[in-house]
């Protein structure tokens, strides 16, 4: 797709931190085969840097790519090929300072029976509970994105990437708006925790204004787990703020931590409580989770690294070494991990809504924080695996774009609504090629970011494998993955409203009215197939990941954290 207010230099449409690794993509045709970085002052522009460009054949589209991370001072620059000038961006330590505040702007939005939110104080009668007929006061928390959905397992993800970004970065707005926003937050997730342990669960319905239904029997594990960390991480944040909410959420998490680990809690692949209304996620997109899953063991070691931090209690640590140790016995082809136990199926193709490289995330902190572990060598070999595979295969890309890598068995799945105009629910096979083989396995030729919330996720990883093994590569990986999401991509679009340019119009579904507004920091879940009549949706998992990821990237390649 053209447009007229396309730019052939493909670059992303905010800036770069000052020590962050800097390329763009040029998709036009240059004689020179050189590129300009120009310096703005004053209305004059001098040349900064000059460079080679440099033609790459990939299996995801050809054309230039040049390289200027070597630039690191500040200012407002352009690049310039052949007389073709790119738009401004910036190099600027606080380049992604009002990015973060746009995407936190974003949940204030989507809070649910607040005067903040965008429909105001609606939903305050949630909370029919199913089994019992009762009403338990379960109002507030957030819709999740084009809809009125308080996933458990979605939002809550989303959330968890404010309190990470919160828990490290201190913008000059965070005292006031990250408070605030987690606040508001915990005061929902303090309630959905039931006495015995388990969180409530709903299916969101019915659909519309009324109050919803909850259901005694437990949400999603991946939620659950989830909820757990986000409380252990506000346990932290309000220590010196609030001591009375820091408490109750140590506590709150604490009990939910003992469920998660102990005898009563459910033993077997999620299934959904009831019939799912038309529109809402299928329950096999939460099923790979349950307990001695691969998931479940990835999960078992962030959360108890979290409880950890929180408590300082070091039989934490004992959940953290078996969460390590559990990912590792379900390994398969280069750090590929199987749903469970004599499977051939592999988790890492069934990411829908869960936070998957929690997975790899698990083996990160299980190497921070237990450096004398028997099994260290194990942990960090599956997780250079990983990373190897996906950079591999990333570098195969223009636009270093990752792509999804299953398993034979995978491409069987089926997933999704079974719509009244379709004959059958297709498989990943019919839905994700081409295919092409690496390594036994099966990678999706359609690279173009298709949900950026388990990329940004996959980035986050590979910051802390960056700092783990001092591998350079990893960062570069990490940062063309923001870089995609910012507008470095084919259709030169940023994913995020209200940030950078060209965004792709979001999808009416008609289950209520008004429509969601197209809110500033929403994220687009990605637009693999949009062309200019088509639509595609925003969704909070990836505003959360979003804010993980620039917490990252902000710890690593700014000037005062040079090494
Ligand atoms: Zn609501």
């Amino acid at each position: 797709m053209m447009n007229n207010r396309e730019n052939p230099i493909k670059i992303n449409h905010v800036g770069f931190l000052t020590n962050a690794p800097k390329r763009f993509v040029f998709t036009g045709e240059s004689q020179s085969g050189e590129f300009i970085v120009e310096y703005l002052k004053d209305t004059l522009y001098t040349e900064a840097f000059r460079g080679e460009l440099k033609y790459m054949e990939t299996d995801d589209g050809n054309g230039y790519v040049g390289d200027f991370s070597k630039l690191k001072a500040e200012g407002d620059y352009r690049i310039s090929i052949d007389g073709i000038k790119s738009r401004h961006f910036i190099i600027y330590d606080k380049a992604y300072d009002n990015l973060a505040r746009v995407l936190l702007g974003y949940f204030t939005y989507q809070r649910c029976g607040s005067e903040l939110g965008w429909a105001g104080k609606c939903h305050t009668d949630d909370g029919y509970i199913a089994e019992t007929g009762e009403r338990v006061d379960l109002s507030g928390g957030y819709h999740q994105s084009c809809d009125l959905r308080k996933s458990p397992a979605g939002v809550v993800q989303g959330v968890l990437g404010i309190a990470r970004y919160a828990a490290v970065q201190k913008p000059h707005w965070g005292e006031i708006l990250l408070t605030d926003e987690l606040k508001w937050a915990s005061d929902y997730y303090l309630k959905v925790i039931q006495k015995n342990g388990a969180e409530y669960n709903t299916l969101n319905a019915p659909l519309g204004w009324e109050g919803r239904t909850f259901y005694e029997s437990a949400a999603p594990d991946s939620a659950q787990w989830c909820t757990t960390s986000f409380l252990a991480l506000c346990s932290i944040y309000f220590e010196k703020r609030d001591k009375k909410r820091s408490e109750k959420c140590l506590e709150t998490a604490k009990r939910s931590f003992e469920y998660m680990t102990g005898e009563t809690r459910r033993r077997d692949m999620y299934t959904h409580p009831d019939e799912f209304p038309m529109g809402m996620d299928p329950d096999n997109f939460y099923e790979p989770c349950f307990p001695r899953s691969g998931a479940d063991y990835g999960y078992m070691a962030v959360v108890a690294a979290d409880m950890y931090r929180a408590t300082k209690d070091k039989s934490y640590l004992e959940y953290v070494r078996m969460g390590a140790d559990g990912l590792c016995s379900m390994e398969m082809n280069d750090g590929l991990v199987k749903i469970w136990e004599n499977d051939t199926a592999s988790v890492t193709s069934r990411c829908f809504y869960s936070w998957i490289f929690g997975l790899y995330e698990g083996l990160c902190c299980a190497i921070e924080l237990l450096p004398e572990a028997q099994n260290i060598n194990k942990w960090k070999t599956m997780l250079k695996n990983y990373c190897d595979l996906m950079c591999n295969l990333a570098s195969d890309s223009i636009w270093h774009a990752t792509p999804r890598v299953y398993t034979d068995k995978d491409l069987d799945f089926r997933s999704g609504h079974l719509y009244e105009w379709m004959t059958h629910l297709p498989s990943i096979r019919e839905t994700a090629g081409p295919f092409k083989k690496y390594k036994g396995l099966n990678y999706s030729q359609k690279r173009f970011i298709t949900y950026p919330g388990i990329d940004m996720s996959f980035a986050v990883v590979l910051k802390k494998a960056q700092k783990i093994f001092g591998e350079e590569v990893y960062g570069e990986y990490a940062q063309s993955i923001l870089d995609v999401v910012l507008g470095c991509n084919r259709l030169d679009a940023s994913h995020v409203n209200a940030i950078g340019y060209n965004q792709v119009s979001q999808c009416p579904y008609g289950q209520f009215f008004p429509s969601t507004p197209n809110i500033p920091g929403a994220i687009n879940i990605g637009f693999a197939d949009c062309d200019s009549t088509s639509h595609s949706e925003y969704d909070m998992p990836c505003v959360g990941m979003c804010m993980y990821l620039i917490s990252e990237l902000e710890n690593t390649f700014k000037k005062e954290t040079d090494k």
